[in-house]
């Protein structure tokens, strides 16, 4: 009987697949590493500034000219915390809107939908949501945002202004029953009383219409 007749070299290409696996497996583990740094860089700069407690409230100040004294009110259906801004003198179409403190634009454009609501037809279509607005990163995770803003706004995104440069004019895009400044300030994902000249504006729910008046002291430096 013949035992299997065999060359002596084993034919088997396993060897080579270890080798083509090895280099395989290796490709694997570097992508599994770079995917673990991703993520690790990722939740670093994305995410631990988020649970980074807030900084101190930036001194804000109310955003309209200063020595203007404006009517701040909420009304029931409002939101908390939510600040509309009106004119005590002359008409509110047109007025300058001033950021409230220094910051970068991180918001210049459109919420929702315009509508129709200009000077020349105040009672036109309404809009949604909050029309022609502005969002303002102050740092500390402090923000401010401007909302019912007459046209697009004269800053856009990524751009630095300082406490008191005009942003835009007070319209009445988006959904708003008259031209008004919508307003708020919030502190890391959440809205907070607005405080302006470092004084509580006493607006902080919408169980009730409310209004006060304050003066601004928005003023040019000096
Ligand atoms: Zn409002």
């Amino acid at each position: 009987m013949l035992g299997p007749v065999t060359t002596g070299h084993p034919t088997s290409p396993r060897p080579h697949r270890r080798g083509r696996s090895r280099r395989t497996r290796a490709v694997l583990v570097a992508v599994a590493v770079a995917v673990v740094l991703a993520v690790a860089v990722a939740v670093a700069v994305l995410v631990v500034p988020l649970v980074r407690p807030a900084g101190p409230r930036p001194l804000f100040q109310l955003p309209v000219a200063c020595g203007e004294t404006w009517q701040l009110g909420t009304y029931p259906g409002h939101d908390d915390y939510d600040v509309d801004l009106f004119p005590t003198e002359g008409r509110a179409w047109g007025r300058p809107v001033l950021a409230s403190y220094a910051g970068e634009v991180t918001v210049a454009g459109i919420n929702g939908s315009l509508g129709g609501r200009t000077p020349e037809d105040p009672d036109g279509p309404r809009g949604r949501g909050g029309g022609y607005w502005v969002k303002i990163d102050h740092g500390g995770r402090w923000e401010t945002q401007y909302l019912h803003l007459l046209e697009p706004p004269l800053v856009r995104v990524g751009q630095r202004v300082a406490q008191g440069e005009q942003i835009g004019r007070v319209g009445s895009t988006g959904n708003s029953g008259a031209p008004h400044l919508h307003y708020e300030q919030r502190r890391g994902w959440e809205k907070v009383e607005s405080y302006f000249d470092g004084a509580p504006s006493g607006i902080t729910h919408d169980d009730t219409e409310y209004t006060v008046r304050r003066e601004s002291n928005n003023c040019p430096p000096g």
